[in-house]
């Protein structure tokens, strides 16, 4: 629902200021289906706002679940007949995170993407990035669960689609509506230093994660583009001054790529690129899902390379990604959206607690 749109059509009605409110309980907390969920209104009203402005922007296409129900996996249709995805990943400790796409495709083309061949179509709108989280929480509301934690980590580069992404976080943070914390929220850039910059000067206090994924620009400078703009050190100085502003932890994500980053060598050279800032910095050592482009570091391998970031004094985890047996990589079910993908059985999916992603 587009919030700014409804707030303007009350006024231009001259609508008290709480309906404005009943709205979004109605949207945001009753996860209402639509315009007729919004009891409070007398239906002059209701009419009115059904006509002016669509309950949902987003059409849900299919929706594919893991065999194991932890991973759930959204292709929606916006209405100018775009696609774009989303990821409800649901963890044993309770947590219920929404892994959210902030364009139609995106402009990076890092190498190891599947969102990256499509080329950038464009930026999505607030509400069409406020309904992924939204179309979650109606999923998880007969379990009475709900989302905990949201990572723009999707399709799209958020930082070239700031304002909007900002926006959106804040409508998701907002009290009167899902009261999602901005703590539980972050942000995942491939690096964008002006982007890095402004949020470190964002009131929401939300947090940043950076596609690191090479400690060395000889080694990123092979499948991430943007190193050409903003290499390693530009990046860190941006890092640092965010962590200077904000005191507040980065994390690190770092895919392994066997034979590409994954060496001894390459664990040294993070270890080193982290040293000034270790103690607000975190390393997450992800399993790459296989494509055509590279393949995935063995687990032992990956699991040696978390333990030589540690013994160079710098915090890692390593992160089985989940969802890989439904493709809940970064775009490629968007990519694949024709190869006949099946929606399961939801139910089932909804009632199931699952393993943990450590
Ligand atoms: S990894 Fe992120 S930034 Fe890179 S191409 Fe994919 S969506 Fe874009």
């Amino acid at each position: 629902m587009d919030i700014k749109a409804l707030k303007a059509l009350l006024a231009e009605r001259g609508e008290p200021a709480y309906r404005l409110a009943q709205a979004k309980r109605a949207f945001f907390v009753e996860l209402g289906a639509d315009w007729d969920s919004v009891t409070t209104y007398g239906k002059p009203l209701r009419e009115a706002c059904r006509e002016a402005i669509p309950w949902n922007t987003l059409k849900e296409v299919k929706t594919i679940v893991s065999p194991q129900g932890d991973t759930v996996k959204t292709l929606f249709e916006c209405a100018d007949g775009q696609k774009i995805e989303a990821v409800l990943m649901r963890h044993d400790d309770g947590r219920n995170t929404v892994c959210a796409s902030s364009q139609v495709g995106c402009a990076m083309a890092c190498a190891f993407c599947a969102t990256g061949t499509m080329g950038l179509k464009r930026n999505l709108s607030i509400p069409e990035i406020v309904e992924q989280v939204i179309h979650f929480s109606r999923f998880l509301k007969p379990t009475k669960e709900y989302v905990t934690n949201l990572v723009m980590m999707g399709m799209g580069e958020p930082f070239h689609n700031y304002d909007n992404v900002i926006a959106a976080l804040k409508q998701l943070n907002d009290k009167d509506g899902l009261n999602l914390g901005a703590r539980h929220m972050s942000i995942s850039t491939c690096g964008i230093v002006p982007g890095i910059l402004k949020l470190a000067d964002e009131p929401l206090q939300v947090n940043l994660a950076i596609s690191i994924h090479a400690g060395t620009d000889e080694v990123r400078d092979k499948f991430m583009p943007v190193n050409k703009a903003y290499p390693l050190a530009k990046l860190m100085d941006a890092v640092h001054v965010y962590m200077k502003k904000t005191n507040r932890k980065v994390m690190f994500e770092y895919l392994l790529l066997k034979g590409i980053n994954d060496h001894k060598s390459d664990a040294n050279a993070l270890a080193r690129l982290l040293a000034h800032d270790h103690r607000l910095s975190h390393v997450n050592v992800i399993k790459y899902h296989p494509t055509e482009a590279f393949d995935p570091t063995a687990r032992e391998e990956r699991i040696a390379f978390v333990e030589w970031l540690e013994e160079r004094g710098i915090s890692a985890t390593h992160r089985v990604t989940f969802g890989e047996d439904i493709d809940a990589a970064c775009g490629q079910l968007a990519v694949q959206e024709e190869n006949g993908l099946v929606k399961q059985g939801l139910d089932a999916v909804r009632a199931k607690r699952v393993r943990s992603n450590v």
